[in-house]
């Protein structure tokens, strides 16, 4: 698409005066199997059947505000991209897939405005060109900007908070139908972006924007772990970005990604870096796969959408054969958390595909898993085994229990409500504001009750 599509402000295209046809899946079963790209049947991995009846795709905000309005059970759905059922509903689902247009490029105060559907990288290459960056991204840049907000979506940075940390403004079309602006100094914003589609359907997004900036990417080999305990914070920051990647075997971690933000100042990286050697090619997280999907390495300086996320934006980054789970740790502890996990490689190791170890920053959102607290992260892709998966989950959670663990939202976890909540200082505020936002309960679904309320 042109970059001058892109940068279009609100128009005719978003006007759309009749109520989006909807696509019942009940009865039509044959093409929900053959076309599951239209009507959405399965999450991103496909591990996952929604059970919802009906799936709308409105094209404007007006049409939310119908369905909204009409509908009684109701759940919104991005990218598909999480792995349990938290965008599922008893009864329909309001794909944002349609909702995904720039609204605005405002220069002078540094912000974009797009639908709430648009994917990172829908717009990422257009802000670049025009001379501006957003401060981060998540390993892929094909999930929707409001979807990933919802969950407390993050990338790395021992100084960069999750996605959310950016999101200026954004417009909620509530569960009577009314809109509601919340910006950063209203009192329910924390309680809203990272609001696991608990409080209506979020329409647009307004992102704060710093100037565009370039970013080398260099990989390391073999990490020692002795190394890693003994450098942890040395190590994560080395870059403005840095990844570990481990199948916690043979006491190493395989990978070490290192994103530095290009300046003039830059020195070069050692060539033993904590014990790690240069990888010599473009390496994939899993070093025996195959790196043409993954975002430049080497050193080349690109711009800082090509890097931040591992993979590139015009591939599939898998066939989303995969599972996911991932474990916020607070920062302080994480070598021993890293030490508790490692202890499970024999268990681990028949069913993992790989792990990933990131730093994310302190922010204020009532359900982020880093609110008020610094952390790190230990991420895991697992095989598409879910008997397997599912049962070693509790152990991994028990060997980071005394940490106080936090899931991520849109991930794999069997840790119990009452623990879960007990480890959210705002949970009993939430709560209380998502009743009174949807006091009917037409967002809530088998996710929110079992976990939240
Ligand atoms: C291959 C892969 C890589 C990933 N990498 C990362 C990563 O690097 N870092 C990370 O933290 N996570 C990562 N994830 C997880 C992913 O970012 C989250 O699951 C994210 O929530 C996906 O966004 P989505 O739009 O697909 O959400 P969906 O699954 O569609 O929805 C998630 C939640 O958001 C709500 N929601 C969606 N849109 C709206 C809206 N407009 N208004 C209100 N609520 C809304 C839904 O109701 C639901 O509660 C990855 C997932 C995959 C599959």
């Amino acid at each position: 698409m042109k970059r001058k599509q892109f940068i279009k402000t609100t128009s005719a295209a978003m006007v759309g005066s009749m109520l989006t046809p909807m696509v019942s899946c009940k009865t039509d079963t044959k093409q929900a199997t053959k076309s599951k790209e239209v009507l959405q049947r399965t999450n991103w991995a496909g591990n996952y059947t929604y059970q919802a009846d009906t799936i709308y795709e409105p094209k404007s905000v007006d049409e939310v505000q119908q369905l909204i309005k009409k509908l009684d059970i109701q759940k919104a759905l991005g990218s598909t991209h999480c792995f349990n059922n938290i965008a599922d509903s008893p009864k329909n689902q309001i794909s944002t897939k349609k909702l995904n247009k720039v609204i605005e490029l405002d220069k002078a105060n540094k912000t974009l405005t797009i639908e709430a559907g648009a994917r990172y990288g829908d717009f990422a290459e257009m802000l670049h060109k025009e001379g501006f960056a957003l401060h981060n991204l998540a390993s892929l840049p094909h999930i929707s900007v409001a979807g990933a907000c919802a969950t407390a979506t993050h990338g790395s940075g021992v100084n960069n908070k999750n996605l959310a940390g950016q999101v200026r403004s954004v417009e909620l079309v509530k569960p009577d139908g009314s809109l509601s602006t919340l910006n950063r100094e209203h009192p329910d914003f924390a309680a809203v972006v990272v609001g696991l589609g608990a409080f209506g359907i979020i329409t647009k997004v307004t992102l704060m924007l710093q100037d565009t900036f370039e970013v080398q990417q260099d990989v390391f080999l073999d990490l020692p772990l002795e190394s890693v305990t003994s450098n942890f914070e040395d190590i994560m920051s080395s870059g403005y970005s840095v990844s570990l990647f481990t199948d916690w075997q043979d006491n190493k971690v395989s990978e070490v990604w290192v994103k530095r933000k290009v300046s003039q100042e830059m020195a070069d990286l050692d060539n033993d870096f904590y014990g790690a050697t240069p990888a010599k090619k473009n390496i994939h997280p899993i070093v025996a796969l195959d790196a043409v999907n993954c975002t430049e390495q080497m050193g080349v300086p690109g711009p800082w959408y090509d890097r931040l996320p591992h993979f590139k934006m015009g591939f599939t980054p898998s066939a989303g054969e995969e599972l996911q789970s991932e474990y916020f740790v607070p920062r302080e502890h994480a070598v021993e958390a890293l030490l508790a996990i490692e202890k499970m490689k024999d268990e681990i190791f028949p069913h993992i595909l790989i792990s990933e170890i990131r730093t994310i920053a302190a922010d204020n959102f009532w359900m982020s898993p880093c609110y008020k607290q610094d952390c790190i992260t230990i991420h895991t892709t697992w095989k598409q085994k879910p008997k397997e998966v599912m049962a070693l989950l509790p152990k991994f959670e028990e060997a980071l229990a005394p940490f106080n663990t936090k899931p991520h939202w849109g991930k794999l976890f069997t840790i119990d409500a009452e623990t879960l909540q007990a480890r959210y200082e705002r949970h009993s505020d939430f709560v209380a504001l998502a009743k009174k936002y949807d006091p009917e309960g037409k967002f809530k679904n088998g996710y929110l009750t079992k976990n939240i309320y």
